[in-house]
């Protein structure tokens, strides 16, 4: 068999010879990271108000976490997004930031980013700007500060806010995601929207999917964006642009603000064709599917020996069964969530 890596002295990956490519033709070339399942928010439609989170004995250390991240470099992926739960409040997580800015500094990897909920930002944006990071996701899904109590649970916008100045300050481009949520959000949409691309932020709009069990009921939080965007299209000239980011938003152009905005459809469209992305746990389990169960255990190969050739061969099995997509549905007769583990397991 051909090796499918190379390795230096120590026995690190430190090449691709072979790239990661699934059984339905797609190239492996985005990695999202959950760095911890911990989170300072309790979003109504990510988690339910008392979460049992992972013992902190089974976390990968830092030092494991790059390890896994640039095995899967090394094997050809270009962006690497680090979430969670918040990536922020994990202890020490510059330290990884700023290890794996080598890979950007090699050309090895064309992109490191991070999705959070902005309310650490205040303190991370400079030191993130200086580890290479360029553009971020911030989620943010109403611009009332009750509203915004309501669905966090704990957040306060005012520290959002600003964490988003604090971004911006430092250069960092952001994106905004909202989730869009019936009754809650709908209405402000346009205005967010507005407010968005007046400070020259990006704004993408995700439907909510039926990860986890909540306390409210999906169905009730659920609103499709096929919806939204005919709402918007009475109002505004929306424009179809090819702009990608490497993610599953389709975007349009807003004649009237000269702004983007995107659209994360997982149940109205779904773009699983051209799906390039796999995500690890904190725990290191990897998933082939944010919308499946079958998963990969990363941990014991990565223990098992200094050396990358078992971790590479229990990536390389993974990726051979990455399914061919999601089946979401949420309506009144599917009462159960499609999974049982919530959104922060595997992060956005
Ligand atoms: N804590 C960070 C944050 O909120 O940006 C990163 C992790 S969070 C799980 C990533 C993204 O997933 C957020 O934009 C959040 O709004 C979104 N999200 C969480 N639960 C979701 C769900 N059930 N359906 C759709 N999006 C969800
Ligand atoms: Fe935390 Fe992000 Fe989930 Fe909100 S969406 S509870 S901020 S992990």
């Amino acid at each position: 068999m051909t090796e499918a890596f190379s390795l230096d002295r120590q026995g690190k990956t430190v090449a691709a010879a072979r790239p990661l490519i699934d059984p339905f033709g797609r190239g492996i070339t985005y990695l999202r990271v959950s760095v911890t399942d911990r989170c300072d928010f309790r979003c109504v439609y990510c988690m339910s108000e008392q979460m049992t989170f992972l013992p902190k004995r089974d976390l990968l250390t830092l030092e494991e976490l790059d390890r896994l991240c640039s095995a899967f470099v090394a094997r050809g992926v270009k962006k690497l997004r680090l979430t969670g739960g918040e990536p922020l409040v994990r202890r020490d997580i510059m330290v990884l930031f700023r290890s794996l800015s080598r890979h950007l500094a090699s050309g090895a990897l064309g992109e490191l980013t991070l999705t959070t909920n902005g309310s650490q930002l205040s303190r991370f944006a400079a030191e993130l700007a200086e580890s290479g990071v360029k553009r971020i996701n911030i989620s943010l899904d109403t611009l009332d500060a009750e509203k915004f109590r309501a669905v966090t649970r704990w957040g306060e916008l005012d520290k959002v806010m600003a964490g988003i100045d604090a971004a911006q300050a430092a250069g960092l481009h952001v994106k905004i995601n909202a989730v869009a949520l019936k009754s809650v959000n709908e209405d402000e949409i346009p205005a967010l929207m507005e407010w968005a691309h007046g400070r020259s932020m990006d704004l993408s709009l995700i439907e909510v999917m039926p990860l986890g069990d909540i306390e409210p009921e999906r169905v009730d939080q659920y609103l499709p964006l096929s919806l939204v965007r005919a709402r918007l299209a009475s109002r505004y000239n929306l424009e179809d642009i090819d702009y990608r980011t490497g993610g599953p938003a389709r975007y349009v152009r807003i004649k009237e603000t000269g702004g983007r905005l995107g659209f994360i459809t997982p149940l109205t469209h779904n773009f699983c064709e051209g799906c390039n992305r796999v995500r690890v746990t904190c725990t290191g389990t990897l998933y082939m599917c944010l919308g499946q169960e079958d998963a990969a255990d990363l941990r014991a190969p990565l223990r098992a020996s200094e050396a990358d050739q078992l971790l590479q061969a229990a990536i390389d099995e993974a990726i051979s069964r990455k399914p061919k997509g999601h089946d979401f549905v949420i309506d009144r007769r599917t009462q159960r969530p499609a999974l049982a583990r919530h959104m922060n397991v595997t992060g956005g």
